[in-house]
């Protein structure tokens, strides 16, 4: 069987990133992905501007901006006595950005197969073992092998709930999003809506259509549904994406989970936590240098878990890997 360098679960942001670097570095990447692309994915589908430099150096941000969006000139907040403040956000080439997942992560998926990453979507992973090398098996029957894990498989990591890493729910919540079409005169604005309920994200994702995400906890997302239909005079039978539970506390950081089992061998779990899912600093060095070879001691097998912490907004590439992971 033959023996990836890096094994990456989901080809999300993070996931079709990780694996782009690790192919430019010259890695053998594989990337197992659940769907099939284009996907859609519960988002407030906002790109922070802190995004562009990465998708630079991905080769990508040209091919980006192609895709049909919308540029986003400010942010307003609704308060829940319909007060709004409206904040300016930076204008020109890295400004705000706001176009559909489905767009944007089948490009950077794209972009990881074209630079020589092995990517098989339709395969969900269900099951881990780690014998020197890590063994994973699929719900198809299938199994690869891999030095390096990555688990880049979202909010509900299926890798981390099988190394028994992923933290409990904290305060359970629900997400419901859907596109709908763009309301005459919203303008080049997201809108942050606080309700007695939960409360609302919007933000137009090209020339037709905006982007409506409701949050609010299980028993009351029905009135927040209610409350969308009449406000954006949208049908009951309106399709409607959800991800439950939303809320989780973070994965913890980096270098948390080393383990040393006594024959000689050291297995190194580390965590990437980064918020939208770019993850830039995966390099030559993360995977070929064997884990401590600076500190003397031999790695056979590594995790890192993308996990991303929150639905902010805001600073989606940072990864707070300094000392493993630094850029080369
Ligand atoms: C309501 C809401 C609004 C948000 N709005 C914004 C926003 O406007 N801007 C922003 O930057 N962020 C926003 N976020 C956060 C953003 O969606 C996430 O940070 C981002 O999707 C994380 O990317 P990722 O690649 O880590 O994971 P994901 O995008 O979740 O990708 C994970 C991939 O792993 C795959 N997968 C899962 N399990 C398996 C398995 N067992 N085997 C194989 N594959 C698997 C999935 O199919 C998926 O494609 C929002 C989140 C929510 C919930």
């Amino acid at each position: 069987m033959q023996i990836f360098d890096v094994a990456i679960i989901g080809g999300g942001p993070a996931g079709s990133s990780c694996a782009a670097f690790c192919a430019l570095a010259g890695l053998r990447a594989l990337v197992l992905e659940r769907e099939k692309f284009p996907r859609e994915k519960v988002c407030g589908d906002c790109l922070n501007p802190s995004c562009w430099s990465v998708l630079e150096r991905f080769g990508v941000s040209q091919q980006v901006r192609n895709l049909p969006h919308s540029r986003l000139d400010s942010v307003g907040f609704i308060a829940i006595d319909g007060n709004e403040v409206v904040v300016d956000l930076p204008i020109g080439d890295d400004c705000e950005f706001s176009l559909k997942r489905s767009l944007f992560d089948d490009l950077l998926l794209k972009r990881a197969r074209d630079l020589g990453a092995h990517v098989r979507e339709g395969t969900t992973v269900t099951a881990l073992a780690n014998s020197g090398n890590w063994k994973i098996e699929t719900a198809g029957g299938e199994s690869f092998s891999a030095r390096t894990l990555v688990g880049a498989d979202g909010r509900n990591s299926t890798v981390a709930r099988l190394r028994n890493l992923l933290p409990r729910p904290t305060r359970e919540r629900v997400a419901l999003q859907a596109h709908i079409p763009l309301p005459r005169n919203f303008g080049r604005r997201v809108v942050l809506q606080f309700l007695q309920e939960g409360y609302s994200g919007q933000a137009p994702v090209n020339e037709s259509e905006l982007n409506l995400c409701l949050v609010g906890a299980p028993p009351t997302i029905s009135k927040l549904r209610k409350w969308a239909e009449r406000h954006f005079e949208i049908t009951p039978d309106q399709p409607w994406r959800t991800i439950t539970p939303l809320t989780r506390s973070p994965v913890p950081c980096a270098h948390e989970n080393d383990h040393d089992d006594r024959s000689g061998q050291r297995s190194t779990i580390s965590f990437a936590r980064i918020h939208l899912g770019l993850c830039p600093n995966v390099s030559r060095k993360t995977v070929d240098q064997p884990a401590g070879a600076r500190r003397g001691i031999v790695a056979t097998c590594r995790i890192v878990i993308c996990a991303c912490r929150s639905n902010s907004t805001s600073h989606f590439a940072s990864v707070h890997t300094k000392n493993r992971f630094g850029p080369q």
